[in-house]
C-alpha cells in the first residue's frame, strides 16, 4: 500500500463537502509523504478547485461520467533522447503530448529516423481530442507529417511558432498536407482548453527555443505537470526569473513528469545564456578573418540574437544550410527575429564583402556528412572556404554517438584554420537543459505528490529519481517507467504500474519507406556491413536436378576474390555435392531446402576457413 485512505463514504464526502477546509483536491486522496503545506493563498492558477467555489458542479461533472482512471503511456523518450511521444487516457479521452523523432544509433546502417510506434491507439483514433506540442525541436514533432496523418489528423495545440515549425514539417513530407490541420492556438500562457474531459493549461519555461511551454493537464484522478524540455537559467536573456512555485498549488495529486537529461550533470551551475553570448561576441568583434559558426539549426533564438549583434557593429550574415534557413525565415515571419536586409545577406553574395565583415552561420556541427559545415570543411563548399585566419565556432554539443565524426571533422579543420572554438575551449554553447541541482529545485518548487522523471535514457532517468528522493520525496511516489509502460491513476488517485505494456518497438523510416524496415532487414544489414555478402548463383537442370555448369559467386565487401581462388574453387565444389545430396537421385527439386542447405552449409564452411560470417545468398536458376 502506497497510501491510506478515507475508505468509507469517499464518494459521499466528495459529492457534499462544498467548502472544504483541505488545501486542494478530492480528500480522497493522501499522500504517505506529503509536502505538508499550511492552507495559503492560492496561486493564480484558475484551472483548479479553489477553496472557497462551490465544487458540486465540478465533482457532478465526473462522477456522472462514472469511475473513470487516468492512464499514463509513454511510447517514448523513456529508454532515449528523442522520440518523445506520451499518450494520456482519461476514460475515451486521449489527449498526446509531443510527437517527436529519434536519430538513429551506430549499429542502424541506412536508417532516416526513428519515430513512436502508435499500435496502441489503432482502433482509439476518434477519441484522440488533441496533440499537443511542448515546442518546435524535432525530438518533440518530427514524427508529426507520419503519425497525424495515421491518426486522421486530431486537432494539434500549440503556440505560434511551435505550430509554423509542424505545418512547416508536413508541407516538407507532403504537399497541401498543414491543410488538413486543425489548429488549437496557445496565444498565451494563460489560455485554458479543454480537450473532453482534460483541462489544459499552460505555464512558461525555458528553453533553447521559442515558444516553448509547460503543459498542465488536468483529470478528475490526477494534475500531470509537464515542463516539456527545460532550464533553469541563473540569469536569463528575458531578465526575468522564473519560478515553479505555483505549480504547487494545483490540485494533488500531482505527477510531475519532468525531462531529466540533466540529471548526470553535476555541475554546480552551467554557463548562462548572457555568458555564451558574451564568449560569441567577442569572437566574432576580435576575429580578423570571416567567422563560421556552426550550429543546430534549431538554435533560432542564438542565431536572432548573432544577428543583432553583427547589425550592430555591422557585419554581415549569411545563413547556410536548408533547415537553418527555413527556420529563420519562420522566426522572422513571426517577429521572433530582426533581420534587415542590410545585415542578413546570401552566400552568393559573401565575395561582394571583406572577409572581416563576414559571419557565416551554418548547420552540420555534428559532423554529418553532406551538411553545410563538412562541405565547407572539406573543400566541397561552391562559395566559402576556410583559410588560416578564419574564426571556427562549434556552437553546438556533441550528439552522443557522433563523437568519432566531429573529431575527425575537426583534425581536418586544425590543419586549415588557426582559430577553431568549441565548447571545451570556451562556452560557446548552452544547452537548454536542466542540470542535477535544478532537478531538485524544481522538485521542490513544485512539491509533487508522483515524481515520473522522462524524456532521457534510463540511467539518467534512474539518477534523477535518485535526486528526486535526495529531494525530500518517497521512493513509493517514483516511478521510471520504460517505453510503453502503462501506469494508471484510479479515481481515488492511486497508482497502478501494469505487467503488461503498450507497444513500443521501433518503428523506422528509411527514404520512403515508413515501419517497412524491421528487425529482420536491419539484422541483415548489420551482417553486411559487418561481413559482407556472398551470392552463390546455381543453374540446376530442372529434369535432373544436377548443378550445371560452375556455380557463380559474387562477393561483396567479404574476399578479394582474385586472392582467394583457391577457396573459391572449394566452395563450387562443396556447391555441387549439396545440391546432388539435396536433390538426390530422384532428380525432385526443392528449391527452399537447397537454399537452406546451401546457406547452413556454405555459410559454415566460409566461417571454418575464414571466421568471417558473410551473408550467403543463393539464388537458384532452372533451366
Ligand atoms: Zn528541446
Amino acid at each position: 500500500m502506497l497510501f491510506t485512505y478515507q475508505k468509507s463514504n469517499t464518494k459521499k464526502l466528495m459529492m457534499t463537502q462544498t467548502n472544504s477546509p483541505r488545501r486542494s483536491g478530492p480528500a480522497r486522496f493522501r499522500p504517505r509523504v506529503g509536502n505538508k503545506r499550511p492552507a495559503q493563498k492560492r496561486g493564480g492558477y484558475s484551472g483548479g478547485a479553489r477553496h472557497n467555489e462551490p465544487r458540486n458542479e465540478r465533482i457532478n461533472e465526473y462522477v456522472s461520467k462514472g469511475e473513470n482512471t487516468l492512464k499514463i503511456i509513454p511510447l517514448g523518450g523513456q529508454e532515449e533522447v528523442g522520440r518523445n511521444m506520451t499518450i494520456f487516457e482519461y476514460g475515451k479521452d486521449i489527449v498526446i503530448l509531443d510527437m517527436g523523432v529519434q536519430f538513429p544509433e551506430e549499429d542502424m546502417p541506412g536508417i532516416d529516423y526513428i519515430i513512436p510506434n502508435i499500435s496502441y491507439l489503432q482502433g482509439k483514433e476518434k477519441n484522440i481530442r488533441g496533440v499537443i506540442f511542448s515546442h518546435g525541436h524535432l525530438d518533440h514533432i518530427g514524427a508529426a507529417p507520419i503519425l497525424l496523418d495515421k491518426l486522421n489528423y486530431p486537432p494539434i495545440v500549440g503556440r505560434d511558432l511551435t505550430i509554423c515549425l509542424v505545418k512547416k514539417r508536413l508541407e516538407d513530407y507532403a504537399k497541401n498536407s498543414a491543410k488538413k490541420l486543425h489548429v488549437i492556438p496557445v496565444k498565451s500562457t494563460e489560455d485554458k482548453i479543454k480537450l473532453g474531459n482534460f483541462n489544459i493549461s499552460f505555464f512558461d519555461i525555458e528553453h533553447s527555443i521559442m515558444d516553448a511551454v509547460g503543459v498542465i493537464l488536468q483529470t478528475p484522478s490526477a494534475t500531470v505537470i509537464h515542463p516539456g524540455d527545460w532550464t533553469m537559467d541563473k540569469d536569463p536573456i528575458s531578465g526575468k526569473f522564473l519560478s515553479y512555485d505555483h505549480l504547487s498549488y494545483l490540485p494533488s495529486p500531482k505527477v510531475l513528469m519532468l525531462e531529466s537529461l540533466g540529471a548526470v550533470d553535476n555541475r554546480p551551475s552551467h554557463t548562462t545564456e548572457k555568458e555564451m553570448y558574451a564568449n560569441l561576441e567577442r569572437l566574432i568583434s576580435e576575429a580578423t578573418g570571416k567567422v563560421i559558426i556552426g550550429t543546430f539549426s534549431s538554435q533560432i533564438r542564438r542565431v536572432g540574437h548573432i544577428l543583432e549583434y553583427a547589425r550592430s557593429i555591422g557585419k554581415k550574415v549569411a545563413l547556410d544550410g536548408f533547415s537553418m534557413k527555413m527556420n529563420v525565415e519562420i522566426a522572422k515571419e513571426l517577429g521572433y527575429i530582426k533581420a534587415d536586409k542590410e545585415t542578413l545577406i546570401t552566400v552568393n553574395d559573401l565575395h561582394k564583402y571583406p572577409e572581416n565583415k563576414i559571419i557565416i552561420v551554418c548547420t552540420g556541427a555534428q559532423g554529418e556528412g553532406n551538411a553545410v559545415l563538412s562541405r565547407i570543411i572539406t573543400g566541397d563548399h561552391r562559395f566559402i572556404k576556410v583559410r588560416k585566419q578564419d574564426t571556427v565556432i562549434f556552437s553546438s554539443s556533441v550528439i552522443p554517438g557522433n563523437e568519432r565524426t566531429i573529431q575527425r571533422l575537426k583534425d581536418n579543420l586544425y590543419r586549415q584554420c588557426d582559430n577553431v572554438i568549441h565548447s571545451d575551449i570556451m562556452d560557446v554553447h548552452t544547452s537548454g537543459h536542466c542540470n542535477a541541482q535544478n532537478i531538485k529545485e524544481m522538485i521542490k518548487q513544485v512539491k509533487p505528490d508522483f515524481f515520473l522523471p522522462t524524456y532521457a535514457n534510463h540511467y539518467m532517468l534512474k539518477e534523477s529519481a535518485k535526486l528526486a528522493v535526495e529531494a525530500g520525496m518517497h521512493k513509493a511516489n517514483i516511478f521510471v517507467l520504460d517505453n510503453g509502460s502503462v501506469l494508471e491513476f484510479s479515481s481515488q488517485g492511486e497508482p497502478k504500474l501494469h505487467d503488461k505494456k503498450a507497444p513500443s518497438s521501433y518503428v523506422f523510416v528509411d527514404g520512403l519507406g515508413v515501419g517497412d524496415i524491421g528487425q529482420v532487414v536491419l539484422r541483415d544489414r548489420q551482417a553486411m556491413a559487418q561481413d559482407g555478402m556472398f551470392v552463390v548463383i546455381i543453374t540446376l537442370d530442372s529434369q535432373t536436378g544436377q548443378v550445371r555448369n560452375s556455380p557463380d559467386i559474387i562477393s561483396r565487401g567479404f574476399i578479394y576474390m582474385r586472392e582467394s581462388k583457391d577457396l573459391l574453387y572449394q566452395v563450387r565444389q562443396k556447391v555441387k555435392d549439396i545440391v546432388h545430396h539435396s536433390t538426390g537421385n530422384k532428380g525432385h527439386i526443392d528449391e527452399e531446402y537447397i537454399k537452406d542447405q546451401v546457406r547452413d552449409k556454405i555459410g559454415q564452411f566460409l566461417y571454418t576457413r575464414t571466421e568471417r560470417r558473410p551473408m550467403v545468398l543463393p539464388v537458384l536458376i532452372e533451366v
